[in-house]
Order: structure tokens, then sequence, then C-alpha cells
């Protein structure tokens, strides 16, 4: 049996009968990545001694009849999430020796849980794109289609899930990076409120806006993890005091009454074809299901992309400038002074994109432009959220396309940044206003690449987000579709 198949709940209840053993699942997962890799290359850093070692140690436990959330659970990490003593690199050359000596909040908890870590998985540089094709470590490819993107910042984290390489994993979403990756390698990808996840440990790109979330295989291993990793941190002081629900619970096939809302600014002229079906295929099931449609205005969406590209880099060029050479991981070997090691370090640490929103965030928040750019483009963000309010006025969810288009082909917008940052036209809205939205899988292209649907919720209602997705779950198949992969 092709044990790296299921899913964590399958897997969990095969562990706990005792049919199969931590150990065992971990080298099928081992050799399932040393067999699919070479051509996905979903892992930067894999740790099979340390993975084998926590597998006993879950062996171990599983015999003296302990029962833990993730107990023998194999999974894998984006690789902007410290673990302590694992290179954590940010897909960058300016931290491609930096070994964390803490492990993150989440990493702790899922720890705690039982959890086996098999490596680090493969982003955009800083999280900085949308196609993973920034990452200093070279491309990930997409496992629906060798020759096509997986989505970014979290491609790794998407196609490691999408070919069976891990049963789940951790992404991080700033402006789509969770929710972009999962629809593009059709697996399930939820982006949490933010607050709901501490982000201690946790490399910061934009504070305001970074959030860590599950990748996986179903809507129950999305509830699963949430339960395992979410709640307030007194180590991230943006994390909430809110009580953290039992997000299984929510797992019910049942969306009568529920009032979904499709803002008409999301079906835009121009949009796929395939995509624009799919969607609105899925919005006539949840009907038939018993839900009550009805259309809603996000006026301010048309602003969100330039809102968030004056605010994103802002931040990330005020949290970047600690990459110095001193402190942390690269150090340039070429300079006669200090003035010049910063600059040459900086100068061959970063890569063109991430220096690209350096100079645009120091320049948006230099003075005589701030109010011009980063004020204005806060008070844009202030409008989108109420935005958001007023809609939830009258419907309990969202429903909208999480991406405009199926994954596109490797090299094809990488010289065109403008190009790239409208592949998160649908997400990026859902970052400034801080709620939680997930990604599912709701069809394929013509050309065979996942299509996926975009559920977004109110504020600390990943509930009757899971509840949405999980019926559209138990009504459809597409999420039990695997990628053919060539070996
Ligand atoms: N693609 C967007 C960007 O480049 C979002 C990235 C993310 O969510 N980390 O900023």
């Amino acid at each position: 049996m092709e044990l790296y198949k299921l899913t964590i709940h399958e897997l969990k209840e095969k562990l706990k009968r005792g049919e199969i053993s931590a150990k065992e699942l971990t080298l099928e997962f081992i050799k399932r990545i040393e067999r699919v890799d070479k051509d996905i290359h979903s892992f930067i850093t894999l740790t099979k001694d340390e993975s084998l070692k926590q597998a006993e140690n879950a062996d171990n436990k599983i015999k003296a009849g302990k029962d833990l959330p993730l107990l023998g659970i194999p999974l894998a990490i984006k690789d902007l999430i410290c673990i302590k003593g694992v290179r954590t690199t940010c897909g960058s050359k300016i931290l491609s020796n930096y070994v964390p000596p803490y492990d993150a909040t989440v990493i702790k908890k899922m720890r705690e849980g039982g959890a086996i870590f098999l490596g680090k998985l493969n982003m955009d540089e800083f999280a900085m794109g949308s196609s993973t094709e920034t990452s200093h470590f070279g491309v990930t490819r997409n496992p629906w289609n060798l020759d096509v993107i997986p989505g970014g910042s979290s491609g790794g984290s998407a196609a490691s899930v999408s070919a069976d390489e891990c049963a789940g994993s951790l992404g991080s979403d700033t402006g789509g990076s969770i929710r972009q990756p999962a629809s593009m390698c059709g697996i399930t990808g939820l982006k949490p409120t933010y607050g709901r996840v501490s982000r201690f440990g946790l490399v910061a790109f934009a504070s305001s806006l970074d959030q860590i979330g599950p990748m996986t295989k179903d809507v129950t291993d999305t509830a699963i993890l949430m339960n395992v990793i979410s709640g307030r941190d007194t180590l991230d002081s943006t994390s909430a005091d809110v009580p953290v629900p039992d997000f299984t619970k929510s797992l019910l096939n049942n969306v009568k009454g529920l009032k979904i809302g499709i803002p008409k600014e999301y079906f835009v002229e121009g949009m796929d074809g395939d995509v624009e079906k799919s969607v609105r295929d899925a919005v006539e099931l949840f009907k038939k299901l018993g839900a009550e449609i009805k259309e809603v205005s996000l006026p301010h969406t048309d602003y969100a992309v330039s809102a968030y590209y004056v605010i994103a880099p802002a931040e990330a060029s005020s949290n970047l400038a600690r990459y110095d050479g001193v402190k942390y991981g690269y150090r340039t070997d070429n300079s006669k002074n200090l003035l010049s090691m910063y600059k040459k370090t900086r100068e061959e640490g970063f890569g063109a994109e991430v220096k690209r929103r350096i100079m645009l965030g120091t320049y948006t928040l230099s003075s005589g432009y701030y109010d011009a750019y980063y004020l204005k483009a806060q008070k844009v963000r202030t409008l989108i959220k109420k935005d958001f309010d007023d809609a939830f006025k009258n419907c309990d969810i969202l429903i909208t396309p999480t991406a405009p288009t199926p994954a596109f082909k490797i090299g094809e917008k990488f010289d065109n940044p403008i190009q790239m940052y409208l592949s998160d036209i649908f997400t990026i809205s859902v970052n400034l206003a801080g709620v939680p939205a997930i990604s599912i899988p709701c069809g394929f292209s013509k050309d065979g690449l996942p299509i996926g649907l975009q559920i977004i919720g109110r504020h600390f209602d990943e509930e009757t987000i899971i509840r949405a997705a999980y019926t559209f779950e138990r009504n459809t198949d597409y999420h039990q579709k695997k990628p053919k992969i060539r070996k």
C-alpha cells in the first residue's frame, strides 16, 4: 500500500491501531522524497537522521498508549519557520548558513503534539514572489506539470503535499502565499485570521500581514493542524487572546441557510475561462446544498494590489535591515571597511526581487514621500477592511476564485513584476483586512491543471470556513485527484 498517499487522519488511525509504525511511515516518506524530489525540488534541507529519531520516539509513545494529535505524523515546514538546530534559509543566500538556536512557537506546539519533521521546504526568497522562482536554491516544479510553477511563495509547501512527499506542511501567507500555491497544486491551504497563530520564530517579511497556516490533503487535516498551532503566545504580542475552538467540530456536511456573498469585483473581464466556470459551478453546488447566494460589493478591491505593494515592501525594508553581515548569515569576504562590508554583503546576499522591495519600501517611507505613499496606503487599507466588515453584515462567508489563472509556465512572468504581482489580485485584500481564508480544489483547466476556490470568513471565524469547505469536499472529488508523477 502507498502509505504516503494517505491523509493525516487516515495515517493516525493506522498508527493508533498498530498497523504501521511511525518509523516505517517516516522511511516510506524518505524513500518517496528520494524518488520524486529530483524532479520537483520541494525541499531545501532534509533531516533524515533527526526525522528517524523523532519517529522512534513517537513509536515509544504510541506503545505507551499516548494519544497526541500528530503523534507519528511526518510533516514538512516552509524554510522561514525556525526549527532548532536545522538550517533556516528563507530561500536566500544571505541566510544560507543560518541555524536557529530555538524553535518557532508553532514548531514547539507540533513537537508537543507528536509530529515528525522531514525537512525544510523551498520558497521565494523571503517569501517575496508568487512562483517560487526567486529562491536562491532554484525553482520548485508543479507536480501536475513539471514545466509550470507551483505558485508561491510557499511553492515547496504546496508541491510537497501534492506530490505526497509529506503528510502535510506549514506555509506562510502575507499576500496569498499559502492559498495561491495551494490552488495551483490542487491542495487545501488556510490562512488563519491575523493573530490566530503565533509568529514567534517566523522570519518576518511584512509583520502586519504575515500569518502561518496549514497546507494539507483535505479539510479535516487542516482542522487537525489548526487545533495544534493556534492560540495566544506571550512571545508574539500580536497573537490574539481569543479562545481556540476545536476546529474538528466544524467538519459538518451542512451549509443549509448559510449566507454566501459573491463579490462582483472578483469576476472581471479577462479572467481565465476555466477558472470562472469552475468557481461558478462551485457556487451552484452550494446553492443546491441549501446555501443562500447573494451578490455583494467590495468597492475598494481595485486598490488592494497597489496598497499592498506600498505597505509590504515598507515593512520588509525595515525588517530586512537586520541582515548586515554582522549578526546573521552570509558576510562578504570582499570588503575594505565596515561600510563596504555592509554594502557588499547586502549586494551579494540578496536577490533582485528582494532588492527591488527594499528600495521601494525605503523610498515610500522616506521623508517627503511617507504621506503620499505609506500613509495613503494605510488609509486605503482601512477602507478595504471596512468593505469586508460591511459585506459580512449580510453574509457569513464570501466565495471567490483563489487565483485569476491556473499555474503558468516557468519563466513566463519572471521578468515582468507587475504581471507576477497581479497573480495575487484575489488574495491580497484578505491579508490587508486580516480576515481568514481557505483555498480548496474546485476543478481543473483544459490542460489538466488544478483550480482553487477561495472561501473568506469573518475575523476569528475559521469555523464557518471549515464547515463550508468540508461540505464542498464531501460533495465533490477534486481533492482526491492526484498528479501522475514521472519517476
Ligand atoms: N506574492 C506576494 C508577494 O510577492 C505575496 C507573498 C506572500 O504572501 N508571502 O509579496
